[in-house]
């Protein structure tokens, strides 16, 4: 008997629901994990410490806080992310959360200023891009804290 879902498992552009179902928590409320042991904080969620490979982890709730240790701005209109072509230029900044964790994320609404290396950010729940099935897909941004 053939697989009934033959499109969706093989076909990579379709998306698993079911996969964003299981992040819930990492994409929208910027969950990850913690060691019990060392006390090293992961994100995205981990099973495992890689540092002193225990397996006694516990979720933790980032408070979303972080610096910007790097950015960059594209300018290279994006094929894949459908909907976002006239956004351009966008900000891409890898954010290390007050927490420890370092997070590739976009700095939004910052009219055309560039952000710096150093600056203080928090995130907010923004449209990332457009599903095969035309639906918004939702997920952490990051804003400039005006100092
Ligand atoms: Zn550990």
């Amino acid at each position: 008997m053939a697989n009934q879902y033959y499109d969706q498992v093989n076909n990579p552009m379709i998306e698993s629901s079911l996969a964003v179902w299981r992040n819930y928590d990492g994409l929208y409320r910027l969950v990850g994990s913690r060691c019990t042991t060392c006390q090293h904080n992961f994100y995205p969620k981990r099973d495992a410490c890689p540092l002193c490979h225990q397996i006694t982890l516990e979720s933790v709730r980032f408070s979303g806080n972080g610096t910007i240790i790097n950015i960059e701005q594209d300018k290279i209109p994006q094929i894949t992310v459908v909907g976002f072509r006239n956004l351009l230029p966008r900000n891409i900044a890898i954010i290390q959360l007050d927490e420890g964790p370092s997070i590739i994320g976009e700095i939004v609404d910052c009219g055309h200023r560039i952000p710096k290396v150093g600056e203080r950010v928090h995130s907010v729940l923004r449209r990332l891009s457009k599903s095969s099935n035309q639906t918004w897909k939702y997920g952490i941004k990051f804003l400039c804290i005006e100092a």
